[in-house]
């Protein structure tokens, strides 16, 4: 019987194991390994923000590992892999051996090196354990003043649950501008003003050097500046590092991840890895670290059908980041800071719009998108313009039209057959099927509409 190990309980882990479980011939054992309960990180905003609890934001319990045949580990580490011996070894001193292993151990936010991050009341915001910190140490002020450091993907992320809360909210950029890995300069301008209209007090271009404390437990954050902020919470979100650490002396190719092929696996036999950790082949060539969830889930998919004696290519990752927060939706992808490619912009900073396509010939190639988080036109078209953009489409003659008439996404996406070549995808070669968990055991949907019912035909008949 086929032992695989999973070390990690994130979305590539769960997806893994649905789909071993979906797609092997014989048994298979699958112990998990993880030092945390199986969850979605990217629910932990929905429970910071109180719309869901704490336990909804978990993606499998106890019975769901019971029904699909997963010895879990929960609460455990794994310390080193040994490809020869064919082994991991656990914190606990247990030695398991694999047949296939797949390392998902995701990435962690960095620590910054200057004075007064080890106080209480400064501290990271990624996992579950941060996220109940910050709900208790918030919780004894009714409005708490919270910076933040960093303006990025996750941070805005988190900033926006806090917004929700009507916490008082400063957040401070070292780069010229936020959200400098998802927005160019013109499009962040845009989402720093509309921040600063909502109460939101940005301040980029400068940099941290010292945060102190006072008895009271009150915080005083200082800047390069000269500016010092008042605050109850302090929150590093200053950029994450993957968790390679486990693959040191091990043989296992790294770059600034886990290099894995199409398959998911790494230069080692019987050895893949996959989401935050591993650096994969990107849609647009190239191997990247996406560390998004729909590259996570992709990456478990793949992995997992391999894993069960399938072989199953994967054509790619399409970076994509998309971010409401206080209201403005933001959306990037592809190649979106490609300075060589020919682009088509349109800026209105009074009106909160931005829209950049880039271009390598007819197809585009890379996207940015900002606008009201309200504006229904805003969101089918960032859903279409990724269509476009994963199926690889050619858009031929509608590029002019597009220069034209650059708000009218709808035409070109139906005219070029995008909805059909999507609805004929799939990452596995048949349609997806229902999650193993639901939260409290909520039953899946048991009747299928009309439209879906076609989708999925479409699919079984690609
Ligand atoms: C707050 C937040 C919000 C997010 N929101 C979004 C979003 O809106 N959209 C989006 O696309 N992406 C979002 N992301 C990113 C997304 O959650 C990640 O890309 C995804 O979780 C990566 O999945 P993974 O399985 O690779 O790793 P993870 O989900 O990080 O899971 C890895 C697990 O392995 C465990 N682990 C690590 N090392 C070991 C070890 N040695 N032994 C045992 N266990 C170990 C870790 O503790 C962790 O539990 C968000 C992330 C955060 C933190």
């Amino acid at each position: 019987m086929t032992k695989h190990i999973i070390i990690g309980g994130g979305p590539v882990a769960t997806n893994a194991i649905e789909t071993i479980r979906q797609f092997e011939d014989g048994q298979s054992q699958i112990t998990l390994v993880c030092d945390e309960p199986a969850h979605s990180r990217m629910a932990l905003p929905y429970w910071l923000s109180g719309q869901i609890p704490r336990e909804q934001t978990h993606t499998a319990d106890d019975a769901s590992f019971q029904k699909q045949g997963v010895e879990a580990r929960i609460g455990t580490r794994a310390t080193s892999i040994d490809p020869a011996a064919g082994s991991v070894t656990l914190a606990d001193g247990d030695v398991l051996n694999y047949d296939k292993l797949l390392i998902a151990t995701g990435s962690s936010p960095l620590k910054l090196d200057i004075p007064g991050t080890d106080l209480p009341g400064v501290q990271t915001l990624w996992s579950l354990a941060d996220t109940e910190a910050l709900l208790a140490s918030a919780g004894t002020s009714a409005n708490p003043r919270v910076v933040m450091i960093g303006a990025g993907f996750i941070g805005l992320i988190m900033l926006n649950a806090m917004h929700k809360r009507g916490w008082q909210l400063t957040v401070v950029e070292r780069e010229s501008h936020v959200l400098p890995r998802m927005l160019d300069t013109d499009s962040a301008a845009i989402v720093g003003s509309w921040l600063g209209s909502k109460g939101v007090a940005v301040h980029s271009g400068t940099t941290v050097t010292a945060i102190t404390a006072a008895a009271d437990g009150s915080k005083s954050v200082e800047l390069a500046d000269g500016t010092k902020l008042a605050a109850d919470v302090v929150i590093v979100a200053a950029g994450i590092k993957t968790n390679v650490e486990l693959v040191d002396d091990t043989g296992i190719d790294t770059d600034r991840g886990i290099l894995v092929d199409d398959r998911m696996q790494t230069n080692l036999p019987n050895i893949y890895a996959g989401g935050d950790v591993a650096q994969g082949p990107s849609l647009f060539g190239g191997q990247e670290i996406h560390s998004i969830q729909p590259t996570a889930v992709d990456h478990g998919r793949i992995a997992g059908a391999n894993m069960a004696g399938h072989d199953v290519q994967y054509p790619g990752s399409l970076s994509m980041n998309v971010l409401d927060v206080c209201g403005i939706q933001n959306a990037s992808f592809g190649n979106w800071a490609d300075t060589s490619a020919e682009a088509m912009t349109i800026c209105s900073p009074e009106g909160h719009v931005y829209r950049k396509l880039m271009w390598s010939g007819d197809e585009i190639t890379g996207a940015i998108f900002v606008g009201r988080a309200n504006d229904v036109g805003m969101l089918t078209d960032v859903g279409m313009l990724k269509g476009i953009m994963q199926t690889r489409t050619s858009l031929g003659q509608w590029k002019d039209f597009l220069a034209e008439n650059p708000f009218d996404i709808r035409r070109p996406y139906i005219a070029t057959g995008v909805a059909k070549k999507l609805a004929a995808t799939t990452l596995l070669g048949r349609p997806a099927q229902p999650r193993s968990y639901r939260y409290e055991g909520t039953p899946a949907q048991a009747t299928v509409g009309t439209s879906h019912g076609v989708y999925v035909d479409a699919k079984n008949n690609s």
